[in-house]
């Protein structure tokens, strides 16, 4: 069986960790940023409608990113919490052991491989694709 041991757990909450470190410091960055476009162009300032809906469109982008990241962000703290209850690896839809070998690759994985692909083939799942 490829059930994470007490090595594997270390190595996972470690990679969570450093994954919620990233995250933290692109969601502060993102934060930043928003506040320097806010304060350094007022609306007064845009010259052109082209020019403005450029930097709007830019701005979409951006709080798509960000809004992806506090997604992921809420994913590994999610998962960092299950270590902590001993009920981290276990499949959230069919509680069966999540494949050590995926938890790897994705430390904050909530489900197993076969009902992750369910999941995201649910009629409007797709926005909220792991
Ligand atoms: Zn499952």
């Amino acid at each position: 069986m490829d059930v994470p041991t007490q090595a594997h757990l270390t190595t996972l909450r470690d990679l969570l960790l450093y994954r919620r470190r990233e995250l933290t410091s692109d969601v502060h960055a993102a934060e930043l940023t928003r506040q320097a476009a806010v304060s350094s162009s007022p609306a007064t300032e845009v010259s052109t409608h082209a020019e403005g809906a450029a930097q709007f469109a830019q701005a979409e982008v951006d709080a798509a990113q960000e809004q992806r990241d506090r997604d992921e962000l809420a994913q590994v703290d999610a998962a960092l919490v299950r270590l902590d209850q001993g009920v981290y690896g276990d499949c959230a839809d069919c509680g069966e052991a999540i494949a050590l070998q995926r938890l790897m690759a994705q430390p904050a994985a909530l489900r197993c491989a076969a009902c992750q692909v369910a999941f995201e083939h649910r009629p409007g799942a797709a926005a909220h694709r792991a």
